[in-house]
């Protein structure tokens, strides 16, 4: 399937490939947060994750990546670490497998992609970060569930983190407290959903404050900071659940003491890339939710394809946004 790309959005991991700090297989084309339309079909295309079939003119986003739903990993619910992936704007530039990064005209569609239609009700802008931020808090939180009732802790609050706000109170979370390092964050923190905000060197007094001095059910790490990760598993109750899915990028190891992961009965969960079906909740989520929360918020503006280096440095500059790239 041939897709004319309306738009793409640079992500916090496209800066890490820009800047070095991540190394891809070059040439590529970077890019994986997209909106396009379809231009082409061919043949035998599968229907979309919701089983409606596609036509050309519809307006599509699709999983980060395409697996190949055979091998060991799609046979053991891990499609998403599949021994053939195919990721989107991570790949290197195959001849007659060019189209694979959403800053270009174009990108082609592989077999074991999962797409979506995007609702007429979200701007290509807004949908973007769905098959990446968007989807992958959705398995944070699907992992982490059940959500309902709990008191949860979101480390981080860039775009990942705001979003983990806004998607656990959704799912009935009783208390959201987001920490960031940075002060600053707490008013967008607030406007997503949490309830509470907290310096790292005050969460763990917040979280008991908030749960009869049990401590958080469930965190979930999106700073990307190890010591976040040892502060998300000290401030976790008894038979609490961290999620890790903030070090997208190589980092230094944390002390875990193994008695007290035994006696506290704590679970520590690593999420990367996600399932197709978080890329389904995911715009279910946002089509629910897009008038209601401030969205505007992580606006970064947006810049033509010919200024894509004005548009990766304003997106260097303003992380806690989306900058859009538009052909
Ligand atoms: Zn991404
Ligand atoms: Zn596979």
């Amino acid at each position: 399937m041939l897709v004319r790309v309306n738009c793409a959005t640079i992500c916090g991991s496209d800066v890490h490939t820009w800047v070095g700090r991540r190394i891809e297989p070059t040439p590529c084309v970077l890019g994986h947060e997209i909106v396009g339309t379809i231009i082409a079909i061919g043949e035998a295309v599968a229907p979309d994750l919701h089983g409606d079939p596609l036509a050309i003119g519809d307006r599509v986003t699709w999983t980060l990546a395409a697996s190949c739903g055979e091998c060991f990993f799609c046979h053991h619910d891990l499609p998403q670490k599949c021994e053939s992936l195919l990721k989107y704007g991570h790949t290197k530039a195959l001849p007659g497998r060019e189209l694979h990064g959403g800053f270009a005209d174009c990108c082609l569609l592989a077999p074991g992609t999962g797409i979506v239609k995007v609702p007429a009700s979200l701007a290509d802008e807004l949908a973007a970060p769905a098959n990446c931020a968007v989807a992958t808090v959705a398995a944070c939180c699907r992992l982490a569930d059940p959500l309902d009732g709990v008191v949860a802790v979101v480390l981080g609050c860039g775009v990942l983190g705001l979003f983990a706000c806004a998607m656990a109170r959704a799912l009935g979370a009783a208390e959201v407290i987001a920490c960031d390092v940075a002060p600053a964050r707490e008013k967008i923190a607030r406007a997503f959903g949490a309830g509470h905000f907290a310096a790292p060197n005050t969460l763990l007094q917040t979280a008991r404050a908030l749960s009869d001095g049990r401590g958080a059910d469930v965190v979930i790490e999106l700073s990307g900071s190890p010591k976040a990760v040892s502060l998300g598993i000290e401030v976790l109750r008894l038979g609490g659940t961290a999620i890790v899915a903030g070090t997208t990028i190589p980092c230094e190891p944390v002390a875990l003491d193994p008695h007290q992961l035994m006696r506290r009965m704590l679970t520590i969960r690593g999420v990367h890339n996600y399932a197709p079906r978080d890329l389904v909740a995911a715009m279910d989520f946002l089509e629910k939710h897009a008038t209601t929360l401030p969205l505007e918020l992580l606006n970064g503006g947006s810049f033509p394809l010919t200024e894509i280096d004005s548009a990766f440095e304003a997106a260097a500059a303003k992380p806690g946004t989306r900058v859009a790239v538009i052909p």
